[in-house]
Formats: C-alpha cells, sequence, structure tokens
C-alpha cells in the first residue's frame, strides 16, 4: 500500500478550512490542521480522527515567517511531508478608504497574501521534491471590487497573480496552483459582517441571495468539495485557474 499523501490547511480551526481538512481526510490524505488557536485545532484533529481519519493539529501563524518555518517543519517530522497546502487563513479588517487604518490594511495583506507566500516557499521544497504537489489558494468574488474592502479586495486580487505565477513556475515538478473565490459562505466570517453592518445573519443572508443565481448562499462544503477536486492526482493537468464558487457567474 502506497503511504498516503499529506495536506495542510491553514486557518482550519473553522469555518471553510475546517470543511477542507475533514474532506481531505475523507478523501485519504493525512491532515495538518493549522491555525492560530491551538486547541481548536486540536478539536477539528479529534474529528477527523474519530471518523477513521489521520490528523495532526499544528499552530501556525502564518504572517509569521519563524511560526511558518516551525509549522512546516513539524509536519514533515510528524506527519510526513506535505505535498498538498490549502492556503486558507483570512481576517477581515473592513473600511471605507476614508476610515482604513494603516494596521486595518497591513493586517489583511499580511494574512492573505504574505502567509500565503511564506506557507507556499516553505512548503514548494517537499512538493517538488515528490514530483507532485497541488497548491489550493483562497480568493473571493470581492478580488473584483466590494465596497468597504478596498484592503481584502487587494489581497484576494493579488492572490490570483500570485497563483498564476506559481502556476508557471512550478507546473513543470508536477505541482499545480489554483484559486478558489468563494461567493457567499456561511461562517463566523460572514457573521462578523453582518454584526459590523448592524443587520442580523438572516437579513444578510436574505439580501445576499437575492443576488445568487443558484437561489441560496454556499456552505463550507461547497468549497470543500472544489478543494478535493484541485487535490486529486487527476487533476494535473488543471493549473493556475481562478474557480469562482459562488452559486452563478463572476468574473
Ligand atoms: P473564518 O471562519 O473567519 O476562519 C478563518 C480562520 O483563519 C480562523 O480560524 C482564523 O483564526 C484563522 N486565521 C486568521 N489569521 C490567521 C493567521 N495569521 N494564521 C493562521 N490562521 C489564521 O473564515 P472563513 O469564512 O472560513 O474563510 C476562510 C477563507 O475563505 C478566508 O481566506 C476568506 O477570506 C475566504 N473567503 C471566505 C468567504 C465567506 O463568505 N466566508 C468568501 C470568500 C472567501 P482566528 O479565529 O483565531 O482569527
Amino acid at each position: 500500500m502506497t503511504s498516503p499523501r499529506i495536506a495542510l490547511v491553514t486557518g482550519a480551526a473553522r469555518g471553510i478550512g475546517a470543511a477542507v481538512a475533514e474532506r481531505l481526510a475523507a478523501d485519504g490524505l493525512a491532515v495538518a490542521v493549522a491555525d492560530l488557536d491551538e486547541r481548536a485545532c486540536a478539536e477539528v484533529a479529534a474529528r477527523i480522527a474519530s471518523a477513521g481519519g489521520r490528523a495532526l493539529a499544528v499552530p501556525i501563524d502564518v504572517s509569521d515567517e519563524s511560526s511558518v518555518a516551525r509549522g512546516v517543519a513539524h509536519v514533515a517530522e510528524r506527519l510526513g511531508p506535505p505535498t498538498v497546502l490549502v492556503n486558507n487563513a483570512g481576517v477581515l479588517r473592513d473600511n471605507l478608504l476614508f476610515r482604513m487604518t494603516n494596521d486595518d490594511w497591513s493586517t489583511v495583506m499580511d494574512v492573505h497574501l504574505r502567509g500565503s507566500f511564506l506557507m507556499s516557499r516553505a512548503a514548494q521544497g517537499h512538493m517538488t521534491k515528490a514530483g507532485f504537489g497541488r497548491i489550493v489558494n483562497l480568493s473571493s468574488t470581492s478580488a473584483l471590487g466590494n465596497r468597504g474592502q478596498a484592503n481584502y479586495a487587494a489581497a484576494k486580487a493579488g492572490l490570483q497573480g500570485f497563483t498564476k505565477t506559481l502556476a508557471i513556475e512550478l507546473g513543470k515538478f508536477g505541482v499545480t496552483t489554483n484559486a478558489i473565490a468563494p461567493g457567499f459562505i456561511a461562517t463566523d466570517m460572514t457573521r462578523t459582517t453582518a454584526e459590523r453592518m448592524g443587520v442580523s445573519f438572516e437579513e444578510l443572508v436574505e439580501h445576499g441571495v437575492k443576488d445568487i443565481p443558484a437561489g441560496r448562499v454556499g456552505t463550507p462544503a461547497d468549497i470543500a468539495a472544489v478543494a478535493s477536486f484541485l487535490a486529486r492526482e487527476d487533476a494535473g493537468f488543471v493549473n493556475g485557474q481562478v474557480i469562482y464558487v459562488a452559486g452563478g457567474p463572476k468574473d
């Protein structure tokens, strides 16, 4: 029997990241569940183990170079070399431009853009050595522009250029890089958005659904299904793509 592929999912303590981690584990991969909150990672890892999978909880702050180096080395040692990386960790610091602080800007850039850069750079050596790799970056429909999200939109659009460039550089090593651009997904992140806007989550959903041809908002499982496909061995000719998962056309 060949040993299972090793996946590393960032921001995996909850929301989309947790769903991706659980889905990849159900697909037969061993999964490193990485997030800031180690205890929350351990809960997700325990759920994976009780469903019969193999998981390791690992604290990683993706915006911190030494934390990334430590975390990736720990995964390689304890679970095996990570050859599937899902750059999912994310934060919001929404504000209209005139109110956006330097900190709002740099926090979002540090987690989404710098974090995906640091993680991909740290993991790519394991992938090129194995002659196989899958990098999946979480972009967003906000990359196309969204009021109150100059920082987030710039980071998520930046991730699309980052994705295409890694696809060009790493393709010949058997490593694909793709991005998923979700629309409205029901998670703590969108609940926080509702709070910030001073509306209930139900009101935000009701308003959001009006613009979604599928007639519903998305779930973390909708995103996990696409990540699962992109991580597959037979998805190796899909490279440098941005897949909008938004219940209808975007772009
Ligand atoms: P979420 O529920 O807020 O989860 C994000 C996770 O990332 C949290 O566990 C968070 O930890 C963690 N995180 C934050 N900063 C981190 C860091 N520096 N290092 C490691 N982990 C960190 O968000 P989500 O809705 O699942 O979103 C997941 C990804 O999808 C994000 O990249 C987001 O931008 C993207 N996305 C989401 C939607 C949506 O509608 N939900 C739409 C488009 C794109 P803490 O809780 O400790 O901060």
